[in-house]
């Protein structure tokens, strides 16, 4: 008689996949793009959570429920956290702490031409997070965060979902102002985002918001356009971050505001928020 462990690897196969059938896992995905690059990858993630419709009225359970219903769609992989990010964590963070840790940083050359760190600013306890690219000439000589004409566009937004500047969060991948307002470069970005991803941990948002395809790419791990996945949400570290364009973006287009517009009523959908009342 043939030994119960002699299976063959079609066996062993089909009893797998009985095992997720019992487990209502009915579908498979195999992302060939990423077949043979996987050696020191942690495993890939597929951003397959496209937004559902803001429904007037909807619940945030409501919203989960959608999201987690809708059926995948053509997106980008992205990948999932690399151990290297995971072991920023530190016990007993604190924002004081990471600032206290970050010091005069001149970690990266983006310190030579700086008037201040802009660390960030806002509700250390906020549900919802924005996270720009990096600070521009009136952040550097306020040492704050979207301050300028761009900042001012993004309070409009903020208070058009309901809330006001104090009672959310808001930072950049990178602390100090690029030359010329440049995009940082991919190993400031690197040296810079562990702070970024500490006050993230700190903070545990409900929602984040990236704004620009610098922040959105560099918390996603993608290359890709913003104008693949903006609008839609993605897990980062068991929080809800979506994308959108950047206010200064919007200074440009201001015809993107409507987009932008849709892609924020998806987070005050999630955060059960209502746009305040106007007296026309
Ligand atoms: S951008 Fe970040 S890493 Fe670079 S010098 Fe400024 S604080 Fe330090």
């Amino acid at each position: 008689m043939d030994s119960p462990l002699a299976e063959t690897p079609r066996e062993k196969l089909e009893a797998w996949l009985r095992y997720y059938d019992d487990l209502n896992l009915g579908e498979f995905f195999v992302d060939r793009r990423i077949m043979g690059k996987r050696s020191v990858e942690l495993p890939v993630v597929r951003p397959q959570q496209t937004a559902p419709a803001a429904a007037p009225g909807a619940t945030p359970a409501a919203a989960t429920s959608a999201i987690r219903n809708t059926p995948p769609a053509a997106l980008p992989v992205v990948q999932a956290a690399s151990l290297f990010e995971a072991i920023d964590r530190v016990e007993g963070d604190t924002l004081e702490l990471i600032r206290e840790n970050l010091g005069e940083c001149t970690r990266c050359r983006l310190h030579e031409q700086r008037n201040k760190i802009v660390f960030g600013a806002g509700n250390a306890r906020a549900e919802l997070v924005f996270v720009g690219e990096g600070p521009g000439h009136d952040e550097d000589v306020q040492g704050l965060p979207f301050v300028g004409r761009a900042g001012k566009l993004l309070t409009q937004m903020i208070e058009a979902m309901g809330l006001a500047r104090e009672d959310v969060y808001i930072c950049n991948v990178v602390k100090c102002r690029p030359p010329e307002n440049r995009k940082p470069e991919d190993d400031e970005v690197a040296t810079c985002s562990p702070y970024l991803y500490r006050q993230l941990e700190v903070i545990g948002p409900k929602a984040i918001v990236c704004l620009g395809g610098v922040a959105a790419q560099t918390l996603l791990k993608t290359k890709d356009p913003i104008s693949r996945f903006r609008g839609n949400w993605f897990d980062f570290r068991n929080t809800k971050l979506l994308a959108t364009y950047h206010p200064a973006y919007l200074l440009r287009n201001p015809s993107a505001k409507s987009e932008v517009w849709k892609d924020l009523q998806k987070v005050m959908t999630l955060l059960g928020l209502r746009p305040p009342k106007t007296s026309r």
